[in-house]
């Protein structure tokens, strides 16, 4: 059999990382050598995390090798990137090659279209791993192939309803956000665009998309001119297909905090507690904040909230300036970082309200717990509709009109309907059912674990 070797590289969010070092953990399964490349300010942090065993790691420069800070300017961030990250990720392939150990391929996250280049250059094969919903990818392939000038015409039209083929009919708070004139990460588009015409030059090239067939069937064929598979859900293995059972995190955790929580939930009644986070780069206003403790203290019932440490030079709000924080900390726990997809798979979490990222979302299904949907930015929106139309295991915070604040009250409504009631009975018998199909998928013969085997084989032939 070829020993592969893959070269994966990713953007240094949590978001990235997570979804690539299971998929790395999933190469190593085909008996494939896998280097998993970042940079160094977050190979840095992840250094306290839990090495998955036979994976290497090397970092690569950024340009910003002291971390991005969040005055700095983020266009800037992404050309130093490019920069540095293609001098540095060439001379590693170099490297690994004198070792005798030569890169057979390299897999990059979305916001890294240049690896494809260094790839080229390198005449290394190359590939896509995109870590959002195919639904999105589709979106954005609209965008940029004759469906530009219609979403760009209406995105400030509420009740205008987006139809592209094969996909659910989307209103605008349901497209991704940087089509918004709002729009502040110029970045984005450009780079997406970018992405889709260094894949246009390739025959039908595969992209690995961190989904499943059942569950995006549809929005898996969009795009006739992409080989789009689903290869996930990338889960650690205990809570998935139980291959591995201290495979229990994703092994690269860039926050940290104490495990105390795990008692704490350990200690409530079956389905009674709400777990509550909006990932790792949402900043939510202290006002809005707030009004989601009112929500949680109003239903009564325990609470696991994720509240994220200021970093430094952050204006991000911290616990501490909440007027109801001291009744917060009585009545739940609160708790800087936790082992989200291990508090998904607690058999107390009964709900969770969430900020809809993608890697989230696909916990929550895996976890087989229904959600309360609080989309912030990006693709959340999409995944959001996605939850609550298409999959039906969620209920979607509504604003008032007029207002940006979504009141406790209304917190108190969704929590209520998912947690109790018929309505909330199907989302759980919903959420168990998409639990149920993920472990098929990934399940040796599998749609996802037959995906997996052909791109790798394929690979070794020469044909992606
Ligand atoms: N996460 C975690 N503990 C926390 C908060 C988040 O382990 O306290 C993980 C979560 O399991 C997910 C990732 O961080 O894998 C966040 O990714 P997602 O796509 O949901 O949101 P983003 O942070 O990119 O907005």
């Amino acid at each position: 059999m070829v020993q592969h070797h893959f070269l994966l590289v990713t953007f240094p969010a949590q978001g990235h990382i997570n979804p690539t070092l299971q998929f790395a953990k999933r190469l190593l399964r085909t008996a494939s050598h896998v280097t998993f490349a970042t940079s160094f300010s977050a190979h840095r942090r992840m250094k306290n995390s839990t090495t998955p065993i036979g994976l290497a790691f090397v970092p690569f420069s950024d340009g910003y090798d002291d971390g991005f800070k969040p005055n700095d300017d983020p266009q800037h961030f992404m050309s130093e990137l490019r920069r540095c990250g293609s001098e540095t990720l060439t001379n590693i392939v170099h490297s690994l090659g004198h070792e005798g150990r030569p890169v057979t391929c390299l897999i990059y996250t979305f916001l890294l279209p240049w690896v494809a280049d260094v790839a080229s250059k390198l005449q290394i094969p190359s590939a896509l791993l995109w870590i959002q919903p195919a639904t999105v990818l589709g979106v954005y392939y609209y965008y940029f192939n004759g469906y530009g000038d219609v979403i760009t015409s209406n995105i400030n039209d509420p009740s205008y309803c987006f139809e592209f083929p094969g996909l659910p009919l989307l209103t605008s708070r349901e497209l991704p956000s940087f089509f918004l004139p709002s729009n502040t990460h110029l970045f984005v588009l450009p780079t997406i665009e970018e992405l889709f015409h260094k894949l246009d030059g390739e025959d039908k090239p595969t992209v690995l998309v961190n989904t499943f067939d059942a569950l995006e069937f549809d929005a898996l064929k969009v795009v006739d001119k992409l080989n789009l598979i689903g290869i996930g859900p990338l889960i650690p293995s205990a809570f998935l297909d139980r291959k591995d059972l201290s495979d229990k995190s994703f092994g690269g955790d860039l926050f940290h905090g104490s495990r105390d929580y795990m008692e704490w939930l350990n200690s409530k009644p079956e389905s009674s507690v709400v777990y509550v986070s909006f990932g790792t780069m949402s900043v939510l206003s202290k006002p809005q904040m707030e009004e989601i403790g009112n929500g949680l203290l109003e239903s009564c019932r325990p609470f696991l909230w994720v509240i994220r440490q200021p970093e430094n030079g952050t204006q991000e709000k911290g616990e501490t300036e909440l007027n109801n924080i001291e009744e917060l900390r009585r009545e739940g726990m609160i708790v800087p970082w936790c082992s989200q997809v291990e508090v998904l798979s607690h058999p107390s979490v009964g709900c969770f309200v969430t900020h809809c990222g993608w890697n989230s979302t696909v916990e929550s299904l895996v976890g087989g717990v229904p959600v309360v949907v609080f989309p912030q930015w990006s693709d959340q929106g999409t995944n959001a509709k996605l939850i609550e139309d298409v999959w039906k295991t969620g209920l979607r915070v509504r604003v008032n009109e007029g207002e940006e604040i979504v009141g406790g009250d209304e917190i108190k409504r969704c929590l209520e309907t998912v947690m109790g009631g018929e309505r909330g009975e199907e989302m759980k018998m919903n959420a168990m059912k998409w639990k149920d199909m993920a472990m098929e998928a990934v399940q040796e013969g599998g749609s996802s674990y037959m995906n997996l085997q052909k791109f790798v084989d394929e690979i070794g032939n020469g044909q992606t």
